[in-house]
């Protein structure tokens, strides 16, 4: 569970600002999502069936995670996290009984959001897997197709992997609609350094511009660390000059984003 105040869930704390580019792919995972969480009667009125589920698919670091934080607190719903390795090991043996459990306390805390991450790992095809993951998956169908019409749980799963994934959970009324969270374009890329520069002085010679051209193949989290490794610089810089700037006039340079740059790889 992700929480933010030491309770279960709401509060995530992760805001739509926080979200650099993603644009399109929020509003699909909104239209999707906050509707049933928030007025889940409009569904009954209309005599459909709210969605249950949602995939996002897309390499590492892209936001996937992010997205699924910031609905959650947006429609402040109750945020459950469950991983597919941790479901694996840590609860081996008692795996299906953990799910059995994330799926109940999620209807009692509901509107919640259950964010399934890494679930190619539990739901890789059924012929692929062994015995134990057949299992896993098996409940996994079961749960999902008993949550009720309600639509005040939704499940929002997360994989790298779409193809791996059990064609059984991807059919209509399990994950109703697939969104890929692909690889920041140059535009995508300026969002994600506003955001993490957001808070930092910059000194007046750094181009976001430039920077974000000169990123190519890096996803959110490369460029998160590349904000964070460029302050760190600026940080390690003063300490050594010891030229006794004052804390507050500390910016960050251009020069500190070289240095940055070196070291992180996207
Ligand atoms: P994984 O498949 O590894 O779980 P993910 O797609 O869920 O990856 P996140 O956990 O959402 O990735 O991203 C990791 C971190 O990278 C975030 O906490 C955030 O700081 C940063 N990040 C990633 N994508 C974005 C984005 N689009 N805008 C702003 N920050 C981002």
């Amino acid at each position: 569970t992700d929480d933010g105040d030491g309770g279960r869930g709401r509060a995530t704390g992760v805001t739509y600002e926080d979200i650099g580019g993603l644009d399109d792919e929020l509003d699909l995972v909104r239209e999707m999502i906050e509707l049933p969480l928030s007025e889940p009667e409009v569904f009954a009125h209309l005599g459909i069936e709210p969605p249950k589920g949602v995939l996002l698919h897309g390499p590492p670091g892209t936001g996937k995670t992010l997205i699924a934080k910031a609905v959650a607190n947006e429609v402040d719903a109750t945020f459950i996290t469950i991983s597919g390795p941790e479901v694996l090991s840590k609860y081996k043996g008692e795996s299906e009984e953990k799910l059995r459990e994330v799926f109940k306390e999620a209807r009692e805390q509901s509107p919640s959001i259950v964010f399934f991450d890494e679930i190619d790992s539990i739901a890789a095809k059924r012929d692929d897997g062994g015995d134990v993951e057949s299992r896993i998956v098996g409940q996994l169908l079961s749960l999902m197709d008993g949550l009720d019409a309600r639509g005040d749980v939704v499940v929002i799963g997360a994989t790298n992997r779409v193809d791996s994934l059990d064609p059984a959970l991807r059919r209509g009324g399990r994950f109703d609609r697939e969104i890929e969270i692909g690889v920041p374009n140059v535009g995508g890329r300026r969002e994600i350094l506003d955001v993490h520069t957001r808070q930092m002085p910059l000194a007046d010679d750094v181009d976001i511009d430039r920077l974000a051209s000169r990123t190519h193949g890096f996803v959110g989290a490369d460029l998160e660390s590349l904000a964070k490794e460029a302050a760190m610089t600026a940080l390690r810089r003063s300490r050594r000059t010891g030229d006794g700037v004052p804390v507050r006039d500390l910016t960050v340079t251009r020069a500190d984003f070289e240095t940055a740059m070196a070291v992180v790889e996207p």
